[in-house]
């Protein structure tokens, strides 16, 4: 993408004109969330401001235009994921949600004491501690696929990890500390040869690379909306038919239902069956809008652009003395974790706050991953198409004036 594309899609994100400390924000934490564009702030008052109802049921006018508008934005999540059926498509909080509806409701159907999970040492608390809940509940094993020094799944450790007793694999398409983006199709491949089923989180993929659910053969894929450009609050579980037809509901309530009795209640059909209570259905149509937007610009171009970044920015940080970058793998998105000599991650980030470069520093929610690494946690930078090379030159020079004061 051109500079002047890059600076028309700048203009469309508002926030990017705030001052922090009076310096221009340099946003770099895309990793922890999306800055949104016009278009969906637009939606989210467009929603309030002329179609909004509680819906499904609603005889009325206004409740069957935001029903309407609700579905649609989830035959547009359908069609963006690439799955057949609006059936799979599950309204959620977000990954976390959406993972722990998997952990719960599978769990209940098809896992037993003496079972065993497959996870990986590089995945987001939100895909660790679900499956240990699980686990803590039904006595079963959590079982971990190591990483080579370069961030790089095991894939030999992993095969021999599964056996009769493995019920799932849960792993994470792209690292959001290691930027690593994961072989997946082939993890999937390698449990479907044992009919093991697998879960995918999205979380950090779905902003930066072409997703297609059916190529990938997932059984389950998770993802969050406000990290691709839409509101806090709507996420996605996509999951196979016969999966979510075989597993129970996760939450009861309203919607969820066809029939309640003291004696009895009977659920819903999919996917509602997964949707108690009043749905986002603000954030649903909003998360559409972002895919739009996103759509529009294009994935490929989006992953192109953000590719020259990130090896921009690798480039640049390895012109420093004692630069460590965390995470090499070949096939990167958009992350670049790094340390610096023995300097606190947490001392870099508060500085280069200072002058108005937010970076994530500290685990990043994956614990784990920090200690099997020995590591206090890193800086992290993470991209979006809105970042510029010149930001990344403003970076660097804050970085090496920082590790100046802090040296
Ligand atoms: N998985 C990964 C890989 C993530 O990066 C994140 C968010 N940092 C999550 C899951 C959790 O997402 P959310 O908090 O939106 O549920």
């Amino acid at each position: 993408m051109d500079k002047s594309t890059i600076e028309k899609i700048r203009s469309e994100f508002p926030i990017l004109n705030e001052k922090i400390y009076n310096k221009s924000l340099i946003y770099f934490d895309n990793g922890a969330t999306t800055q949104k564009p016009q278009c969906v702030l637009d939606r989210i008052n467009y929603g309030y401001e002329h179609l909004n109802a509680n819906i499904h049921r609603g005889v009325h006018f206004l409740s069957q235009l935001a029903t309407e508008a609700h579905e649609n934005a989830r035959k547009a999540v359908c069609d963006f994921l690439g799955a057949t059926k609006r059936e799979e498509i599950v309204f959620t909080r977000g990954t976390t949600e959406a993972i722990n509806l998997v952990a719960f409701s599978f769990g209940e159907a098809f896992c037993n004491e003496g079972d065993e999970v497959v996870i990986s040492v590089m995945e987001h608390h939100s895909n660790i501690v679900p499956w240990q809940m699980l686990c803590e509940r039904k006595k079963m094993k959590l079982r971990v696929i190591p990483m080579n020094e370069k961030g790089v799944l095991d894939l030999d450790a992993y095969k021999k990890l599964l056996n009769e007793r493995t019920r799932i694999v849960s792993v994470t398409h792209v690292s959001n500390v290691l930027g690593t983006v994961n072989p997946v199709k082939e993890i999937i491949e390698i449990a479907h040869a044992q009919n093991i089923p697998v879960l995918i989180d999205g979380a950090q993929a779905v902003p930066h690379i072409q997703v297609n659910v059916k190529e990938l053969d997932a059984d389950f894929y998770a993802f969050s909306g406000h990290k691709i450009y839409a509101p806090t609050g709507i996420g996605v579980l996509y999951g196979k038919e016969k999966w979510l037809n075989a597993i129970p509901p996760y939450q009861g309530g309203g919607e969820m239902i066809a029939t309640v009795t003291f004696e009895k209640t009977t659920y819903n059909e999919l996917p509602f069956k997964f949707e108690a209570g009043t749905p986002d259905y603000i954030g649903s149509t909003a998360l559409a809008e972002a895919l739009r937007y996103v759509q529009e610009i294009g994935i490929e171009n989006i992953a192109a652009y953000e590719h020259e970044l990130t090896e921009y920015v690798t480039k640049r940080l390895l012109e420093i003395e004692n630069m460590r970058i965390i995470g090499q793998a070949e096939d990167k998105s958009a992350v670049v974790s790094f340390l610096v000599g023995n300097i606190h991650p947490y001392d870099v980030g508060m500085l280069l706050d200072r002058l108005g470069i937010a970076v994530r520093t500290g685990h990043h929610c994956a614990q784990p991953l920090s200690d099997s690494l020995e590591i206090p946690g890193t800086v992290r930078t993470s991209f979006s198409f809105y970042n510029t090379k010149d930001e990344i030159d403003v970076f660097i020079e804050a970085l090496k004036r920082v590790i100046g004061m802090l040296s």
